[in-house]
C-alpha cells in the first residue's frame, strides 16, 4: 500500500526546528525515484475528475511534487512565494504565524480571472500556511478547487481552517 511504503521512508526529526516539534522530512523520498513516481501518480489521480486549471506550490517543498503534479496533469505550476524573491509585479498576502507574521506573493499574472486553482504542499499542520495561499489565490482573482498534501498531521485540525475556502482536501498520508 502507497501510504504504508511513505511513511516507511519518511524521516522523523524530533525537536526540529525547535523544541516539542517532530520534524517529517520528506527528503529520503525523493532518493526513490520509483516511489516518487507513484506518489506523483497518485496526488494527481485524486483530482484527475475535478476542475482545475493550475497548481500552486507552497515554496519550498511544494515546489517538488507540485511541479511534477503539474507536468503529469498538463497544467501550468504557480510558485507561492516568501516575500521579496520573485523579481515581476506581485500580490501580497500577509498572514500571522505562532510567533510573528509572514508575507506570501505571487506574480500579476499569474492566476487568470476565474482561475480554479488547487494549492499544494508536502504537509498540512495547523492549515495557517495553506490557508494564506488561497487567500493570496483569491486576492489574485483565482478560485480555490482544492488543496492537495502529501502528509496530513490531522490532530492539529488544519483541515478545519481550510474549509472556509473549500471541502476537497486530500492528502496521501495521514498521522
Ligand atoms: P501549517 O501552516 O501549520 O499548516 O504548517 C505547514 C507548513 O509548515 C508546511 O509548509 C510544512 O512544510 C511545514 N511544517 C509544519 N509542521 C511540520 C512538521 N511537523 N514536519 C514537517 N514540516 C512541517
Amino acid at each position: 500500500m502507497l501510504e504504508n511504503r511513505i511513511k516507511s521512508i519518511i524521516r522523523d526529526v524530533p525537536d526540529f526546528p525547535k523544541p516539542g516539534i517532530l520534524f517529517k522530512d520528506i527528503t529520503p523520498l525523493l532518493h526513490q525515484h520509483e516511489l516518487s513516481k507513484d506518489i506523483v501518480k497518485a496526488l494527481s489521480e485524486e483530482w484527475r475528475e475535478k476542475q482545475v486549471h493550475a497548481i500552486a506550490g507552497i515554496e519550498s517543498r511544494g515546489f517538488i511534487y507540485g511541479m511534477s503534479m503539474a507536468q503529469e496533469m498538463g497544467l501550468p505550476f504557480i510558485p507561492v512565494r516568501k516575500a521579496g524573491k520573485l523579481p515581476y509585479k506581485t500580490y501580497t498576502h500577509a498572514y500571522e504565524l505562532e510567533y510573528g507574521s509572514a508575507e506570501i506573493e505571487i506574480h500579476v499574472d499569474a492566476v487568470e480571472q476565474g482561475m480554479n486553482v488547487l494549492i499544494h504542499d508536502d504537509l498540512l499542520a495547523t492549515g495557517g500556511t495553506a490557508e494564506a495561499a488561497a487567500s493570496l489565490i483569491k486576492k489574485a482573482g483565482g478560485c480555490v478547487s482544492g488543496f492537495s498534501f502529501l502528509v496530513e498531521l490531522s490532530f492539529l485540525k488544519g483541515k478545519k481552517l481550510l474549509r472556509t475556502h473549500s471541502n476537497e482536501i486530500s492528502a496521501l498520508v495521514t498521522y
